[in-house]
């Protein structure tokens, strides 16, 4: 018999979270209920009835594989929207604002209940900022704790570059040694993350780069300036002449998300790909990169 959820809600304080920006992250969170299976029921309906992922619903009950029983109880975690107070700004519109925390204008009008455009300097707006429970990750832990352990060097990053590699063999190991040896970079491995496609490394695997863990530019565009300030991410394969693998994308937009939403939480930060960037010298992450819809998703 499912319990009726009860709303709390939990502060989390700044977290270090950009504190010029952000003076307190409220989390709004629904209490886990319980669910009886029913005949039929399968993990993968029971979560996606909840809005969970079958990943937070096997760590919420101790599951390992698919297997659940008629009359087995279980808890249905809780998921949430952090919400983040945002200050208006003399000469900041509602797209200027959405688009630096990574959201829509219309998430930022229903958040707080405006139907217009029109916003006043002084106002305080309620961003909602999409959490990730740590069960829900699927590509992206390791980041999650690799970044854990070191400091961000959060004044540097202001842009995510998007590349393919070209190839469909490799991972970071190889483009490491191609970088310093061909290409004479005493830093390696120019990009801060590699996606693999399941040759030489896991389809959506992502590995993270030694500078990345360093923080320190990258070497992956012609730009000098660029290099600076923006973190690259390859995705293995070459996308001028097939798709890269739904995992792929999958651990690319959760990757990015990551970065966005929660390291860099309440700085803008620009996305592009790298042909955008080094006009007229690449075709990189090549034709077949959903570049169109990564513009739709991150501005
Ligand atoms: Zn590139």
């Amino acid at each position: 018999m499912p319990r009726m959820p009860r709303e709390r809600f939990l502060r989390l304080g700044a977290l270090g979270l950009a504190g010029l920006f952000l003076p307190r992250l409220v989390v709004r969170a629904d209490d886990g209920t319980e669910y009886v299976v029913r005949s039929g029921d399968t993990l993968s309906v029971i979560a996606r009835r909840h809005g969970v992922s079958v990943a937070e619903l096997r760590e919420a009950n101790g599951l390992r594989g698919d297997r659940i029983l008629v009359g087995q109880r279980l808890n249905i975690p809780a998921s949430g929207v952090a919400y983040i107070n945002h200050t208006v700004q003399r000469g900041e519109t509602l797209s200027v604002i959405a688009r630096r925390y990574g959201v829509t204008v219309a998430e930022v009008r229903a958040a707080n209940g405006i139907s217009s455009d029109l916003i006043r300097p002084g106002q305080e707006l309620r961003i909602p900022q999409k959490t990730v429970s740590p069960a829900a990750r699927q590509f992206s832990r390791g980041v999650v704790e690799a970044t854990r352990r070191i400091t961000v060097d959060k004044s540097r990053w202001q842009t995510i570059v998007g590349h393919h590699s070209g190839i469909d063999r490799g991972n970071a190991a190889s483009y490491d040694r191609f970088h310093r040896r061909e290409r004479r970079m005493e830093n390696g491995l120019a990009y801060h993350f590699v996606i693999g496609n399941g040759r030489d490394s896991g389809d959506g695997e992502i590995e993270i780069g030694d500078r990345w863990l360093r923080q320190i530019q990258g070497g992956h565009v012609r730009t000098h300036a660029v290099n600076m300030t923006s973190i690259g991410i390859c995705v293995v394969g070459n996308f001028e002449t097939r798709r890269p693998s739904v995992r792929q994308m999958a651990a690319f937009r959760e990757l990015v998300d990551y970065l966005r939403n929660e390291v860099l939480a309440g700085k803008p930060v620009n996305f592009a790909v790298h042909r955008e960037i080094d006009r007229n010298h690449t075709v990189c992450p090549g034709r077949f990169f959903p570049t169109a819809a990564m513009h739709r998703r991150y501005g």
